[in-house]
Formats: structure tokens, C-alpha cells, sequence
């Protein structure tokens, strides 16, 4: 979708004719050693036929959520029950709860394990802020644990020296959708009596030794985010097997009032101090509807995933991520690699990400680091923190050094590039695209540098 024209007719004839296409292209891909896009050259790919997100395609599904305007029943009720039964099926497990987003998923789940004031929370550097924020809203201490360079996940052998009397919880983030090494970290926490909550707002689908992501831990958090690979625009789920504790989460969803076992000795009446994060009737009616068509997305990523893995891994200099070998499938919401840039002829990520561009690839830097940004002084500054821990914890410097990730400031500051879930689900030609492309622009490095 992203060729031109010409060039997918060209591409597809290679294709009826059956011809190998593994690196190097043959002849037909000439036009990837022309003139860099970036230098005046012909862009190899067209940026506006990329598959644009989030996807609606289902007129059937459009007259369900017409259903819900016309019902005037829009508040929690029938559909998002359904919706709950579907994703908790999905996931497999006994129980899912929705909530307003994947942020309040997090600290729904912190705040109903009991995880709070004084709590230490084992943390990857490597995520979206939101991880981190949901730690501090419960009033627990984030603690950093660097990330293996090569997967972009939470180093197993690099938790226990971070471990404490204090340490309640860990959260392995299923980044970019890739599953983290779960067998080592589910041992960690066994061994250290730490809960898990696994954040796998980016990793619907995602699969380790058979068993889907958010099901491995005590509970796991999903997020609906236009972005997701499952998007409704906002939304988020916990899920888990664990029925007293989904019950707390959803009378804490609900201002506290009492579900299920949540129940106090009165009969009327908030039982927990809650809030109020309920998911809506419309959400639920376009979360059916994009459930539907989930398994065949997650199917075409990771096909296309796997061959550009392929075709990257071929490039010198680009690396894209290493899977764990208890991974059985990934969720692929980014396709990260890492440049190197001494091995691409000391090209800088940022011409790069340029060059990549003009060649009508859709790329970006990803992440900044998150361990050393002003919102942590700030945290720290609130009564409720100066109460529950040491002034040494609290002094902002202090834990900028203690908190210190090397992989993940590399990551960041010099080689992470992704590539969001939308290009994946586009054909094998453009994955072929984007590898010539990549290869064009280390063909011309030495230019590119010099313009
Ligand atoms: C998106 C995301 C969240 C938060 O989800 P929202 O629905 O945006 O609140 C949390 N963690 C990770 C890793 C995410 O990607």
C-alpha cells in the first residue's frame, strides 16, 4: 500500500513468479539504490497509503452502537457486562473489570492489591509514563529496573539487587507488545512474596507459552486508547482470577459501594473509599464490535512482524528486538529496533529517522527517559510521601543516581526507532519497502551525513 503504483506492479510480478525474497533484491528493486528521498531522490514509499488507525470498517457493528444512543441507556449496564464476559474469555480468566482507561486499570489494581504508602513498586524505565504515574497515585515508591538492551523488557537478573524489606509489587511491562520474560520474573516474585501486576496495555493478544498476557500475574491491565491495538478511543480492563480482589476493583470503580463480596455489615451504603471510573454503554458496543476483528489483526501483524524482522535482521547496524524464548506470539503494538550507529556508518538516529521519513516510512524516536523528569520532585514533595518515607528517598538527585538505567538512557537518547502497529497491517510488499528503504538510506549514509 505505501508503493507506488509502478512499483507495486513490479513487486507483485516478482511475486507470481515465486522469486526468493530475501536480501539482496533482485533488479527490480534498483530504484532502492537511486538518490536518497532525504537528498532529492523519488520517495520509495507513499506516507498517506500507510493503513491509517484506529480501523472501522463494519456497518453491521455501527447499528449496535445506534442501538445504545436509541436505548438512552448509556451509563454501565448489559453491553458492558458482555464486553467484560468477552475480554475475561479472551484473556483467559475468571474475571474482567472496565474501567475509563488503562492509567485508572493500574491504579484500580494497585490501590484494591493494597499496594500504598511506604510500598516499593519494581518498575521498567522503559514504558509510557503512565506506568510510573499510577505508582506515585497510590502513594508507592517507583523503583527502576533496567531493561536488557537487545528485547527492550525489564532485565530479570537485574531485580533482586533492587528488592527490599519494602518491596510490594513489580510490574513487567509487555512494552511494544513483546511478552517479558515471564517465567524468571513470576519466580522472583514467588521467591520475594511480591504481587504482579502485569501492564499489558500495549500487548492485547500477546502470548507466553500459550497463555495470553494478563493472565500470568495476580492481575493484568489492558488499555483501549485510540492508539491500542484495540482501540475504542478511551477505555482500560483488569483482569484476574482472583474473585475477592474483583470484587474490591469493582466496588472501588463504583464511589465504593458494595459487589459481590465487597460487602460490609451494612446493608446500604459505600462499604470502600472509592471513585468513580465506570466504563460507558458506547464504549462496550465499539469494544464487541473491534473485538471482532482483533484476532485477524494480531494475526497479520505478527506474519508481517516476522518478515521484517527478517529482512531488518539482514541490514548492518539495525537490531530489531529479541523475543524471550517462552514468547508464543506478540502483540507487535510497536516495531522496535535499535540503530547502531557506529555500525551504520555513524549516521545519527535523528538524520535517520529524517531519511526514513522522506522515503515515506512513518518512524519515530520513541520514548524519552522517565527516571529523571520533574513530576518525580514533585511527587516527592507532597505530604503524603514526606510522611511514608526517609528524607534520603525523597531527595530528587539522590534518586536520579540511585535510579540510574544505562540500557534504557542508550535506548532513548541514541538507538530506539519504532514503528507503530498501523504499517503492520499492511502487505508483504511494503514490509519489503521498508527494508529497502533502510537499505537505501546505509547506501548513502556518507551523503546523508555531509547534506
Ligand atoms: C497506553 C498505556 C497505558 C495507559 O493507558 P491509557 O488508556 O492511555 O490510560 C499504560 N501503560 C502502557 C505501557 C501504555 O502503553
Amino acid at each position: 500500500m505505501g508503493y507506488t503504483r509502478r512499483k507495486f506492479i513490479q513487486n507483485t510480478t516478482l511475486l507470481g513468479a515465486g522469486t526468493a525474497l530475501a536480501w539482496p533484491f533482485s533488479t527490480s528493486f534498483a530504484e532502492a539504490t537511486a538518490k536518497p528521498a532525504l537528498l532529492g531522490g523519488a520517495p520509495l514509499m507513499e506516507v498517506k497509503k500507510w493503513p491509517t488507525w484506529p480501523r472501522w470498517v463494519s456497518a453491521a457493528d455501527e447499528s449496535k452502537i445506534i442501538d445504545v444512543l436509541r436505548s438512552g441507556v448509556w451509563s454501565r449496564a448489559d453491553k458492558t457486562d458482555a464486553f467484560e464476559k468477552h475480554w475475561a474469555q479472551t484473556i483467559g480468566t475468571k474475571r474482567c473489570l472496565t474501567v475509563v482507561n488503562g492509567t485508572n486499570a493500574l491504579i484500580t489494581t494497585l490501590a484494591n492489591l493494597g499496594v500504598g504508602a511506604g510500598d516499593e513498586v519494581i518498575v521498567p524505565p522503559y514504558t509510557f509514563i503512565a506506568t510510573v504515574m499510577a505508582v506515585l497515585a497510590v502513594g508507592a515508591m517507583p523503583v527502576f529496573v533496567d531493561v536488557e538492551l537487545d528485547t527492550f523488557l525489564i532485565d530479570p537478573s537485574r531485580v533482586e539487587e533492587k528488592i527490599t524489606a519494602q518491596t510490594k509489587a513489580m510490574i513487567p511491562v509487555h512494552i511494544a507488545g513483546l511478552p517479558a520474560d515471564m517465567d524468571r520474573l513470576l519466580a522472583l516474585a514467588k521467591k520475594h512474596h511480591l504481587l504482579v501486576v502485569e501492564d499489558a496495555c500495549q500487548a492485547h493478544l500477546a502470548a507466553y507459552r500459550g497463555k495470553l498476557v494478563g493472565s500470568l500475574g495476580d492481575a493484568g491491565c489492558f488499555s483501549f486508547q485510540n492508539s491500542k491495538n484495540m482501540a475504542i478511543g478511551e477505555g482500560g480492563a483488569i483482569t484476574s482470577n482472583n474473585d475477592a480482589f474483583m470484587d474490591r476493583c469493582y466496588s472501588y470503580h463504583n464511589l465504593g459501594l458494595p459487589y459481590g463480596s465487597a460487602v460490609g455489615t451494612v446493608t446500604s451504603g459505600s462499604v470502600i473509599a472509592g471513585t468513580k471510573v465506570r466504563f460507558t454503554e458506547y464504549q462496550a458496543a465499539i469494544g464487541i464490535a473491534m473485538l471482532h476483528r482483533l484476532e485477524e489483526e494480531t494475526r497479520l501483524r505478527n506474519e508481517n512482524a516476522a518478515y521484517l524482522h527478517r529482512l531488518l535482521a539482514d541490514i548492518q547496524g539495525v537490531h530489531p528486538y529479541r523475543l524471550y524464548e517462552g514468547v508464543t506470539r506478540g502483540a507487535y503494538h510497536l516495531f522496535p529496533f535499535r540503530l547502531d550507529k557506529e555500525e551504520f556508518k555513524g549516521l545519527s538516529r535523528d538524520l535517520f529517522l529524517k531519511a526514513l521519513q522522506a522515503e515515506g516510512v512513518p518512524c519515530s524516536a520513541g520514548y524519552a527517559t522517565l527516571t529523571d523528569k520533574p513530576y518525580l520532585a514533585s511527587a516527592f514533595s507532597e505530604r503524603r510521601f514526606v510522611q511514608a518515607y526517609p528524607k534520603e528517598m525523597l531527595d530528587f538527585n539522590g534518586f536520579v543516581e540511585r535510579n540510574r538505567c544505562p540500557n534504557n538512557e542508550k535506548l532513548c537518547q541514541e538507538q530506539a526507532v519504532w514503528f507503530t502497529q498501523n504499517l503492520l497491517l499492511g502487505t508483504k510488499t511494503d514490509m519489503e519497502g521498508i527494508a529497502a528503504a533502510i537499505r537505501r538510506i546505509y547506501d548513502h549514509a556518507e551523503a546523508i551525513k555531509k547534506a
